[in-house]
């Protein structure tokens, strides 16, 4: 069975590691090809060709570093169907969820391309006579995202157009659960020219990750993944003197306000809970309704979430594929049994025990459950599947007061007609993006990617300027020239 190779200095090279992963497809568990399990030389080599190629890279006017970004653009444009199909067999979700990451991972490429501009630092002529003073900012060196299996295409776009626009070198780590999506994107960005060393891919699990954090030549790592792990590669990657930015676990909640238009909040809702499994970070996991907004909107949402048609992602008719893996199908299910066993009602239980209806494969389909107490294990804990929880609050502060309770804080939203009520809880929700009236509050590649609390550890995050921030470093620089020097010539 086909080993998938690493991409290192322009060539596509075998893993020194022969210890082997199998890939899953989700939707038939039937195995695809097997990944690397990865190890601490096949990063060496990566890192050490492209230190190398910063040296060079480095001195690329960033207007033509960007070329290559729009040439990246063009790609993605031209294979997103081929992308998308490849994404949905190892990922599971949905064409159409697989075609709008791309869209996501494009538009971080455009944004990526106003880095000359993006880099500009501030000019002071005569700050005493004679003397400017400016910043300007320079790349950091080897780069290196590791990435989660639930964007295979998008997050790591959160990241690597903007470092190497700024003219640092790349490795990027995919998740060992989805290699082959990263890796066709590599064979295409083949035909670019890049520099080699510039763009590598090394493949691989926590062996990989680790050599990452080891590595002397990598200076900044993008990690985004579950809140232990997050922790872990901050922890490690700064005592190791890097810059890291590690984006966590989510347990996102929704309240719905009495005076909310029902119909929309309710499709909405549905569509942010179920959409991808529910294996989005910005995904609506508790619903939290105030007061009389209660029974409209349990009813209309039974009805909705019954309505989702569970499949393989690759049938156009699917709206929801199957959860990553056998184990996260187990985990989930565990999760749910919990959830009743501390009190929780089932009011739609997407709990499939028939193997011959899955066909294989790793289904669960919309589960809703009512009465979910204050902290009880359902109500704190990131499900990362189709499952989503009610509660109910007598009124905003109280809904408030449960939406900030939990230890992450990526996302919190809002429905409601009433401008107060949005105001109150935009200003007060302890989460790093805040919707209203919207059911996944995805921040525009132009702003930052943000998240609070044990959902983010670092300062700076991706996406936007702040991509740019984080991948240069200032040089402030002070000049004394005297008019007086000049008329010598
Ligand atoms: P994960 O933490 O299991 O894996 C993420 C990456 O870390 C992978 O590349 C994996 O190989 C590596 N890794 C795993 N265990 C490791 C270890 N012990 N040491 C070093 N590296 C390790 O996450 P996942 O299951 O792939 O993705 C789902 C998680 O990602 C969810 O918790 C989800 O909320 C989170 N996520 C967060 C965001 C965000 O923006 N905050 C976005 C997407 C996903």
């Amino acid at each position: 069975m086909e080993v998938i190779r690493n991409y290192i200095n322009d060539k596509w090279v075998e893993s020194k590691c022969s210890t082997v992963m199998p890939v899953i497809n989700p939707a038939t568990g039937l195995m695809m090809y097997h990944v690397p399990a990865g190890c601490e030389e096949d990063i060496n080599e990566a890192a050490l060709h492209a230190q190398h190629a910063f040296s060079l890279w480095k001195n690329v006017p960033a207007t033509q570093r960007i070329q290559y970004l729009f040439g990246m653009k063009s790609i993605l444009e031209k294979h997103a169907g081929e992308i998308a199909e490849i994404c949905t067999k190892e990922c599971g979700k949905t064409l159409v969820e697989s075609q709008a990451e791309i869209i996501r991972a494009i538009e971080n490429i455009e944004v990526a391309c106003g880095a000359p501009k993006l880099m500009q630092g501030d000019f002071s002529e005569d700050i005493a006579r004679g003397i400017d003073e400016y910043v300007i900012r320079q790349p950091l060196g080897v780069g290196a995202c590791i990435a989660p299996f639930n964007f295979p295409v998008m997050i790591p776009f959160w990241f690597m157009p903007y470092a190497i626009a700024c003219g640092n070198t790349y490795i990027i780590k995919p998740s060992e659960k989805v290699p082959m999506t990263m890796t066709r994107i590599f064979e295409l960005f083949s035909q670019l020219n890049i520099p080699a060393g510039v763009l590598n891919m090394v493949h691989g699990g926590k062996e990989t990750a680790d050599a990452i954090l080891e590595n002397n030549y990598v200076k900044a790592i993008s990690f985004v993944g579950s809140t232990d792990v997050a922790k872990y590669v901050y922890r490690h990657g700064t005592a190791n003197g890097k810059r890291v930015q590690a984006q966590g676990g989510a347990k996102n909640s929704v309240v719905v306000m009495p005076d909310a238009n029902m119909e929309t909040a309710v499709k909405i809702i549905t569509d942010s809970a179920f959409g991808c499994a529910g294996q989005r970070c910005l995904a609506a996991s508790l619903v939290i309704t105030v007061g009389k907004a209660r029974e409209t909107f349990n009813t209309k949402l039974i009805e909705a979430a019954k309505n989702k048609k569970t499949g393989n992602g690759l049938d156009p008719n699917t709206d929801m594929g199957p959860v990553i893996s056998h184990q996260s199908k187990l985990r989930i299910e565990n999760l749910i049994q919990k959830g009743t066993e501390e009190g929780g009602k089932v009011l739609l239980d997407g709990r499939i025990t028939d193997t011959k209806e899955s066909g294989g494969g790793f289904f669960i389909r919309p589960t809703i459950l009512d009465n979910i107490k204050e902290g009880s294990e359902i109500q704190r804990t990131e499900i990362f599947g189709p499952v989503l929880g009610l509660m109910h609050a007598e009124n905003l502060d109280v809904a408030i007061k449960l939406v900030n309770s939990g230890k992450y804080g990526n996302a919190a939203c809002i429905f409601t007609q009433n401008g107060s009520a949005a105001r109150k809880f935009r200003n007060e929700a302890i989460a790093g993006n805040v919707g209203v009236n919207i059911g996944i509050a995805a921040p525009m590649a132009f702003f930052p990617f943000s998240g609070w609390k044990d959902s983010f550890f670092g300062d700076l995050h991706g996406q936007s300027k702040h991509a740019i921030e984080f991948y240069t470093q200032i040089k402030v620089v002070i000049e004394r020239w005297h008019d007086e020097w000049a008329r010598k010539f």
